[in-house]
């Protein structure tokens, strides 16, 4: 693979430092490569390994004193940086009571190794990292800041005795830094870390994206690549943010996390350009629905469209209502075997007056349910009674129709979607098949349908690393569809 690298580097007002394409771009092709400046643990992990990210309990580097699985992790060199450093000063870390807590000790890490990143390689620090938005202001006026005062400025500087190399201006500066432009990534160990690279962390956000971007395992490379065709000139936009949310959660989290107000053209719009992840049911009339009057102020009143109906909500009612209920979806997660389905289809019977059907809190239960009918105990495949086929399809259409809108192109959601949508299509019209209601030539024709699915998700899934959940998937996906053409050359 040639060294891609279609795209420049602009800056406004709004944006500051922003990408856009230099030539006219097709669909899925690769923009450009990057490589982690650094990477490391998120703050808040319960104890990992410090160079596999698995959980530990007790095993610390006999060198240093701090948590990794084994020897070879120990030797490896993700955890070399710290290593030293905390050899040379003697800091230990402190084995917790419980080694399954969020381990504040740790917030140290990656900013450490952010800091002895620059010292290495002071150019792409100058050129790419110092240039990048830190908002000491606002961050000064937040808990988080104290805390990395104390976790991470003190601990670093007056602890590991590095004050002749770094000063503890910049060492906030760095926190900042990673907490504004990192991105979350899998890791190989099962902890999700964050790690900041050089060019992504300059796309600018939109809540509906043109890029889309993919991590390999072993050096955490990113691949990005555009999501639709782009013209030449256009800004690239990554979504910071997850995209299968409503407006209000999305600008309060970019707001909280990345200091800034959203504003583009979802946001705008109440009915989130006709998608419905905000709206809800009116419960005062028939047929109203419930959106916000001003999406772009968090604390505008909402209201129902219908024009008899005088039905009103705070914002902050709204915000309270969003969170409690999707407490209780988030719940659902724990969840295995039969109950996995069954409970999740009483919530959605629950809500069912309460929200409109594409709501995002909704539409993530049925994606649930999309991906659950089929690959649960008692709900198998040839288990499943044409109806509820039916219903599995219906929830996989609801989410692609969303997708289309807000997350256009070739994203991995979509190819998961797209193969879960090729099985109960596949096996309806088996069923109708031996039910005698087709002749044969008609169900060849109907299991085009999935031959197809299968082909768009494999060509989608089979891009990202061959060890992660998509990946797999993607290869899944190429063989069944091998299968399936092959099983209809026999017809
Ligand atoms: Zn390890
Ligand atoms: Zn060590
Ligand atoms: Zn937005
Ligand atoms: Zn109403």
């Amino acid at each position: 693979m040639g060294e891609a690298c279609h795209y420049d580097v602009l800056q406004n007002e709004k944006f500051g430092r922003y990408l856009v394409a230099n030539k006219d771009l097709e669909s899925a092709e690769l923009i450009f490569t990057d490589k982690p400046f650094a990477v490391g643990p998120k703050p808040d992990t319960p104890p990992l390994c410090l160079s596999c990210y698995c959980p530990v309990d007790n095993t610390l580097c006999s060198k240093c004193g701090w948590p990794v699985c084994g020897a070879e992790c120990e030797a490896a060199p993700a955890h070399a940086p710290e290593c030293t450093v905390f050899a040379a000063a003697k800091v230990r870390y402190q084995s917790p009571s419980d080694w399954t807590a969020a381990s504040p000790q740790l917030d140290c890490i990656t900013p450490l190794r952010l800091l002895l990143a620059k010292e290495q390689d002071p150019d792409t620090w100058k050129r790419d990292l110092e240039p990048m938005e830190a908002h000491t202001e606002a961050r000064r006026q937040r808990p988080t800041w104290a805390a990395d005062q104390v976790n991470v400025v003190d601990f670093l500087i007056d602890h590991c005795k590095l004050g002749a190399r770094f000063d503890k201006e910049l060492v906030q500066r760095v926190c900042g830094i990673l907490e504004v432009n990192s991105v979350e990534i899998p890791s190989r160990g099962g902890y999700s870390v964050r790690a900041i690279y050089p060019r992504l962390a300059i796309a600018a956000h939109s809540c509906v994206p043109n890029i889309v971007h993919t991590i390999l395992h072993n050096d955490c490379q990113v691949q990005v690549r555009a999501a639709v065709p782009i013209k030449s000139g256009e800004p690239l936009h990554l979504c910071y943010t997850y995209a299968l949310s409503p407006t209000l959660v999305r600008r309060e989290y970019l707001m909280e996390s990345k200091f800034f107000n959203c504003e583009c053209p979802r946001c705008a719009d109440p009915t989130e350009l006709g998608t419905h992840l905000s709206t809800l049911k009116c419960q005062k009339c028939d047929n109203g629905i419930i959106i916000s009057s001003n999406p772009l102020d968090n604390e505008a009143t909402w209201k129902c469209t219908e024009k008899k109906c005088e039905f009103k909500t705070s914002s902050a009612a709204m915000r309270k209502m969003l969170a409690v209920v999707q407490a209780e979806v988030d719940q659902l997660d724990a969840l295995e075997g039969a109950q996995a389905i069954e409970v999740r289809e009483a919530t959605l019977n629950k809500y069912k007056s309460v929200f409109h059907p594409r709501h995002a809190i909704l539409l993530g239960v049925k994606q649930a349910l999309a991906q659950l009918y089929g690959r649960v105990e008692g709900y198998s495949l040839d288990e499943l009674p044409d109806l509820v086929l039916e219903r599995k399809a219906e929830f996989c259409r609801l989410v692609l129709s969303a997708l289309d809108v807000i997350m256009p192109g070739e994203s991995r959601m979509r190819g998961m979607m797209l193969y879960e949508l090729h099985a109960p299509i596949m096996f309806l019209a088996r069923s109708e098949y031996s039910a005698g209601l087709i002749d044969q030539d008609k169900l060849k024709e109907r299991l085009q349908e999935p031959i197809k699915l299968l082909e768009v998700s494999a060509k989608i899934l089979t891009r990202e690393d061959p060890q992660s959940p998509e990946g797999i998937t993607g290869q899944i996906a190429l063989q069944s569809m091998e299968q399936l053409k092959a099983s209809l050359e026999c017809l």
